[in-house]
C-alpha cells in the first residue's frame, strides 16, 4: 500500500489525469470487465492508464475484470471526506492585484541577484493558508503567518498584511514576470470560489529524475550526460522539453512521471 514519498508520487501522477480519475470513479461503483471501461472512456492509451494505476496499487487487473484495490477504495473515501470536510470557502475573497514592487535591493545571499519587496492588495490575512496546496513547494508558516514558496532558486514569502518579498531575482522584468504569475494563480482559485484540493507534500532527489530519463547520454539537450541534464533540471536551469528522445512513445510513461515529478521542483 502506498506511504512513502515515491509511492505517494505515483499516486498522485496515476490521478492527475481525467481519463484515469474517470476510470477509478466508474470502478467505484463496482468490477467492470475492459469492454465496459471502454465503452465509458475510449479506448486510447486505456492500456496505459490502466497500469499506470495498477502500478499505483489503486486498482487490480484480473483476467477478465478491473477492480479498485483495498487501497484504492480507501484512497477515493478518505479524498470523499476530505472534500465534504472542506472548512474553507473563497466565495467571499477578492481578486488580488499587485499594487507596486517598492524595492529592488541586492541579495545578501548573492549580490549578482536580488530582492523584491511588492504589495498585494487586498491583503488575504488568514485566507493565505488556503491556497497552500496551490504551490508544489510552498509551506505556510503560522508562526510568521506566511506562505513561503520556493521555485528552482526564487524564494517567495507572501504575508498576510499583503507584503510580498522575492530573493534571487535576476531583474526586474523576471520580478514582474514571477509576481504576474502568482497573481494569476491565485485569482484563478478566486474565481473558482473554493479551496484547493490539499495536496500530498514530497521531496523530489535529481537522482529520481535520473531514473525516468533515457540514461543514453546522447547529449541532444545540450548537457553531457543524463545525470547533469537531471541536476539542472532539479536547479532549473533546463526544462523537460529539451530532451527529444522522451517525446518517443517508448518513454511515454517515464515522460508521464518526469512531468509530474517536475510539478514538486
Ligand atoms: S537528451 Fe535526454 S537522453 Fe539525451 S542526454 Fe539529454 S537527458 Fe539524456
Amino acid at each position: 500500500m502506498p506511504g512513502n514519498p515515491n509511492e505517494i508520487k505515483l499516486v498522485n501522477n496515476a490521478m492527475s489525469n481525467a481519463t484515469r480519475r474517470k476510470i477509478m470513479n466508474f470502478l467505484s461503483t463496482g468490477d467492470k470487465s475492459i469492454e465496459k471501461i471502454e465503452g465509458e472512456v475510449g479506448k486510447t492509451m486505456l492500456d496505459f492508464h490502466l497500469k499506470l494505476l495498477q502500478q499505483a496499487s489503486l486498482i487490480e487487473i484480473g483476467e477478465s475484470t478491473v477492480k479498485l484495490s483495498e487501497y484504492g477504495k480507501n484512497f477515493l473515501k478518505e479524498k470523499e471526506d476530505k472534500s465534504a470536510d472542506k472548512n474553507a470557502d473563497l466565495s467571499q475573497a477578492k481578486p488580488i492585484e499587485i499594487t507596486e514592487v517598492r524595492q529592488l535591493l541586492p541579495c545578501i545571499a548573492n549580490p549578482s541577484k536580488f530582492r523584491v519587496i511588492a504589495n498585494m492588495a487586498p491583503p488575504l490575512g488568514g485566507t493565505l493558508k488556503v491556497f497552500e496546496p496551490l504551490f508544489p513547494r510552498g509551506r505556510y508558516s503560522d508562526k510568521i503567518k506566511a506562505l513561503i514558496m520556493q521555485k528552482g532558486e526564487i524564494i517567495t514569502t507572501i504575508y498576510g498584511s499583503g507584503k510580498v518579498t522575492m530573493t534571487m531575482i535576476k531583474n526586474e522584468d523576471e520580478a514582474r514576470e514571477a509576481l504576474d504569475n502568482l497573481r494569476s494563480i491565485i485569482n484563478k482559485a478566486i474565481a473558482k470560489g473554493v479551496a484547493p484540493a490539499p495536496r500530498e507534500k514530497v521531496r523530489v532527489e535529481y537522482m529520481e529524475l535520473y531514473k525516468y530519463l533515457p540514461q543514453t547520454n546522447c547529449r541532444e539537450c545540450g548537457e553531457q550526460s543524463c545525470y547533469t541534464f537531471a541536476i539542472k533540471l532539479m536547479g532549473g536551469e533546463t526544462s523537460l522539453d529539451k530532451c527529444a528522445p522522451l517525446k518517443e512513445p517508448k518513454y511515454a510513461t517515464n515522460q508521464e512521471h518526469l512531468q509530474v515529478l517536475s510539478a514538486y521542483i
